[in-house]
């Protein structure tokens, strides 16, 4: 199995957006400016280093809050790695002086953009963000769209959102709808999740088989290699890995509970249709909330077969 891992480094837990479906909302607060040390991303980034990870994150809290620190942070993490690491913004403080600031320092730099027809916050203007990636993204600034949520009251509007965000920012890069999950996941109605399905089988016959759509529900597999298995560590402001100190800890941790959540599939998932194409994920994911999330992933694979099928049989 491929492992795909990932860093991700919570600059601090500041953040001025405050969403409601925030995972860490609970501890992030308007009070709580602390900010990552230098010494504890170098210990990090270096024992990242011996156990292979792929890709360093910065996240948050609002990452960006850090000011000019966070370019000499990237800057950090690429002397000792060699990856120039990524980022996961709201986008609350990116501007033209930013964008310029920030060439040549990420491999991604991931804004997550609120659902233009039914937005969680208003405290960053949508139409500013697709502006600048229209206009600013490049290799030497890679401006990218980060997660946008989409709760099951706008499940029957995903075409048109869909389209508004991929036109809006002029075709530069796919839209990543998802709808809020863990414990922020809604369940849907059943005229909902018909919805999702039809409206997923639009987006797909349009334009077919688009990457990140639903990634927390359908999984990696259907766009990233077979059998592939993205691990996500976090290190937190203070220094710490989650409840763990040394990141070797938390990565054994994960393995055991991804190999009980593979070992639950086998029969969780014996007698489903989809059995032979849906992705193992998360191991939280797996593990909680398997038997609530199956029907919005089958929901949006009927819709992506359904998508992809009368697109071929339209060519
Ligand atoms: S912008 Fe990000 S960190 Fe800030 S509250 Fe929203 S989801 Fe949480
Ligand atoms: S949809 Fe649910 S039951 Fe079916 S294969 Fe996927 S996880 Fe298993």
């Amino acid at each position: 199995m491929f492992v795909y891992k990932i860093l991700t480094l919570n600059m601090t837990w500041l953040c001025p957006v405050k969403c409601p479906y925030c995972h860490v909302e609970r501890k992030a607060s308007l009070k709580d400016d602390h900010y990552l040390d230098k010494a504890d991303l170098v210990r990090a980034c270096k024992e990242a280093l011996s156990l292979s990870f792929n890709e360093f994150r910065f996240s948050g809290g609002e990452p960006t809050s850090a000011g000019d620190k966070l370019f000499d942070y990237a800057r950090t993490v690429f002397d000792i790695t060699g990856v120039k690491p990524s980022i996961l913004t709201s986008g609350v403080y990116i501007n033209e002086n930013w964008i310029r600031k920030s060439s040549g320092l990420f491999s991604s730099i991931y804004i997550s953009v609120e659902n233009p027809l039914h937005p969680f916050h208003e405290v960053v203007d949508v139409n500013l963000i697709l502006k600048y990636i229209k206009e600013y993204s490049s290799e030497e600034t890679p401006l990218r769209f980060g997660l946008t949520l989409v709760g099951p009251e706008s499940y029957k509007n995903l075409f048109e959102i869909f389209e508004s965000l991929y036109e809006g920012c002029g075709q530069k890069c796919w839209p990543q709808l998802t709808s809020p999950y863990l414990r922020s996941f809604v369940k849907p109605t059943k005229k909902e999740l018909k919805a999702l399905s039809v409206e997923t089988q639009k987006i797909f016959r349009k334009y077919g088989a688009i990457p990140c759509y639903f990634l927390a529900f359908t999984g990696d597999k259907v766009f990233e290699k077979e059998h592939a298995y993205r691990q996500v560590a976090n290190l937190n402001p203070d220094g710490s890995y989650e409840k763990f100190y040394s990141l070797k800890q938390l990565i054994n941790h994960k393995k055991e509970k991804l190999n009980k959540s593979i070992k639950k599939r086998s029969t969780f998932c014996q007698n489903c249709d989809w059995k032979d194409c849906c992705s193992p994920f998360s191991e939280d994911l797996e593990l909680n909330m398997c038997a609530s999330y199956c029907d919005v992933r089958r929901a949006l694979f009927d819709g992506m077969l359904d998508g992809l099928e009368n697109a071929a049989t339209a060519n």
